[in-house]
């Protein structure tokens, strides 16, 4: 796409233009509901020129958006999947089989240990967690049965940014996959394709959602890794439905406005709880003092409305205490809708150890960031007396 004056155009441009090919006259694509597709001849079904075969194999609601994520991270392609969940699932799989193994972080997305637990371990597929901040030396822990190497920039709850770049490297001289879930910093944010990942995903559910009333994940990628990767989501028979997917695409026109005001939020709140006594740490790599700052500022352009703090001395029974209080967050999971929420940190570690400290995860939706600072003051007191 060119802008008039052939300059690449800007991000608020994308966002407004990608994926409506298909729309013809009208600002927005069609919400195409299909099984069939139906053919003109015997002759056309069996041609393979047809544009549409089968609803599974998609319709031009499901290739706006496709088309539209592809577009923003610089792939060949997208693929969606019903949940986060699915994607993460049709991003390893193709990569695997029987005696391979694979290497997740340590603080991967908690439901990725279902995975492999559940899915991986029955087929013969080992899993070894490793440290989020391993780096280069990701090196030492690939051997002649490694196929792929999982990255999650944050982590899960505490917040480690991850050296993409130098664990591809690593992975790549070993010709070893790396995938990469991007459902923090969202395609606007970070392209993690550019930073060396083969695969890229993420939970549409999130921010490309925004509005908490979907499930969705996307894969996309490049080459003949996303080319192994579509095929196999074709024949696994994922697909997503199309309301959500139209929901979705309506989330992507309003993306960059939304992040604007989730990162300039959740900083002002992160800035504020790092000065309360009852906070010994807050785990936001946008801020300075964040041991990821160097990282993230390196290999992304933005922060989003996520972060977890650490109530200093206080019992898991005081951090419940302090996020019953709160009336302006929501208690429960999921996030990167327009809400905020908190939830107590739920996580495992197998590889390292965190000693942290009772964990608080914060979701800064779109309400005023002041009206946010006055509610977690309310409870802190509340949480204290
Ligand atoms: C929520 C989440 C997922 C899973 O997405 P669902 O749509 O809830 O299945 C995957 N990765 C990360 C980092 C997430 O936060």
């Amino acid at each position: 796409m060119k802008t008039p004056e052939n300059t690449p155009p800007g991000i608020g441009t994308r966002l407004v233009r990608a994926g409506r090919k298909g729309a013809g006259r009208f600002v927005n694509p069609p919400v195409v509901h299909a099984s069939t597709v139906l053919f003109d001849s015997v002759a056309e079904m069996h041609s393979g020129e047809a544009p549409y075969v089968y609803a599974r194999r998609g319709t031009p609601t499901l290739d706006a958006l496709s088309g539209a994520l592809a577009e923003l991270d610089g792939a060949d392609g997208a693929v969606l999947c019903p949940s986060g969940l699915s994607a993460m699932t049709a991003a390893i799989l193709p990569f695997v089989s029987a005696g391979d193994g694979i290497l997740l972080p340590d603080s991967v997305y908690g439901p990725a240990r279902s995975i492999a637990d559940t899915v991986l371990r029955p087929f013969g597929v080992t899993t070894t967690y490793y440290d989020p901040a391993v780096g280069g030396g990701i090196a030492d822990l690939i051997d002649e049965r490694t196929r792929l190497v999982y990255v999650e920039s944050p982590g899960s709850y505490t917040m480690e940014m991850q050296d993409l770049p130098a664990i591809a490297a690593a992975a790549h001289a070993a010709g070893v996959v790396v995938v990469a879930d991007n459902t923090w910093a969202t395609p606007l944010f970070c392209r993690p394709l550019d930073l060396g990942a083969d695969i890229a995903l993420l939970a549409a559910t999130k921010y490309i959602g925004g509005h908490a009333d979907l499930m969705m994940g996307a894969v996309t990628g490049r080459g003949e890794a996303f080319a192994k990767v579509r095929r196999h989501h074709g024949a696994m028979g994922l697909c997503a439905a199309p309301d959500d997917v139209y929901l979705a695409l309506r989330g992507v026109r309003t993306l960059e406005v939304r992040l604007a005001r989730h990162m300039a939020s959740a900083l002002e709140v992160a800035a504020w709880l790092k000065e309360r006594p009852e906070v010994r740490r807050v785990l936001h790599p946008g801020l300075p003092a964040d041991p990821g700052h160097a990282l993230w500022q390196r290999d992304m352009i933005g922060s989003t409305g996520l972060f977890s703090i650490v109530l200093d001395g206080s019992s898991e029974a005081a951090g419940a205490r302090f996020v019953d209080a709160l009336k302006l967050f929501g208690i429960g999971y999921s996030w990167g809708g327009y809400e905020s929420l908190a939830v107590p940190g739920e996580f495992t570690r197998t590889a390292t150890n965190w000693s942290g400290g009772p964990l608080i995860r914060l979701h800064i939706g779109l309400e005023d960031p002041s009206d946010l600072i006055a509610d977690l003051d309310q409870a802190f007191r509340l949480a204290a007396g």
